[in-house]
């Protein structure tokens, strides 16, 4: 029988993600027991555009960007985003903010008409997404996860609590205690906790839990005389998207 064909796809980012793949090192050799890449620019250069699998790390900015993530889509049966770039747009939604005429300026001067731009978003605003892998970078665990429940069928196990429970399991003073906004009641768990763990507050590279709006954390905000909105303009780090697309 043959093996699910796979690719990695690299848009607008850092592809500290899809390296994150190839950090796997102890798990390749099972992983190509039961795929097969065709399609990786870190790791081959073969560049078939035949497989079944599609993993997208960045963010979608430029027009050619769009049309390339709607061809990849017409091609994947699975496409999964990996990455805070990908899943949420990420940093690169700064430039939603300072307005595209002024970014182009600003990194080409006097070339700015060479290059064409769109707003920052992550996949899932320009194509339908199946599965979403979370963080900057995901943990491999989570990598492992998503590939296993693909390949076997079944609903991937990604936390939908906040990173607040990881926090609490580390025994970690909390950073508002501390006198800090941390979005950790907010954002969604799975990486252990590792931001507070090293003493800084989380700024929700995970994204946000699903249910964010009605979770009990606005106790925790109003406690600390906090709002909602107050608590969105922390996030916009990596979560302005959102916020830009609501306006
Ligand atoms: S430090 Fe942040 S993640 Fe940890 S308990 Fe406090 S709010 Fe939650
Ligand atoms: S603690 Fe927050 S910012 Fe840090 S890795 Fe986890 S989700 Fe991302």
């Amino acid at each position: 029988m043959s093996k699910p064909k796979v690719a990695v796809f690299s848009f607008t980012g850092c592809e500290g993600c899809s390296l994150e793949i190839l950090n796997c090192e102890d798990e390749i050799p099972e992983i190509l027991n039961h795929v097969e890449f065709v399609n990786f620019r870190e790791a081959m250069s073969e560049r078939a555009d035949d497989y079944e699998i599609a993993f997208i790390d960045g963010a979608i900015t430029t027009p050619s960007d769009v049309e390339e993530i709607k061809e990849i889509r017409e091609r994947a049966k699975v496409l999964i985003p990996i990455g805070a770039c990908a899943t949420l747009g990420g940093l690169n939604v700064m430039k939603n903010y300072k307005g595209l005429d002024y970014c182009l300026k600003k990194v080409y001067g006097d070339k700015a008409d060479w290059f064409k731009t769109v707003e920052a978003q992550p996949v899932e605003a320009v194509v339908p997404v199946d599965l979403k892998i979370y963080g900057c970078p995901p943990p491999k665990s989570e990598i492992l996860e998503v590939i296993k429940a693909v390949l076997s069928g079944r609903t991937p196990r990604i936390p939908n609590y906040p990173v607040c429970v990881e926090c609490k399991q580390k025994g970690n003073v909390c950073q508002w205690l501390k006198g800090n906004v941390c979005m950790g009641v907010v954002a969604r768990a799975g990486c252990g906790a590792i931001c507070p763990s090293y003493g800084k507050p989380c700024v929700a590279c995970r994204g946000l839990l699903d249910d964010a709006e009605n979770n009990a954390c606005k106790e925790v905000m109003a406690e600390h005389g906090l709002t909602m909105e107050q608590i969105l303009k922390e996030y916009q780090l990596y979560n302005g998207f959102y916020e830009v697309a609501k306006k």
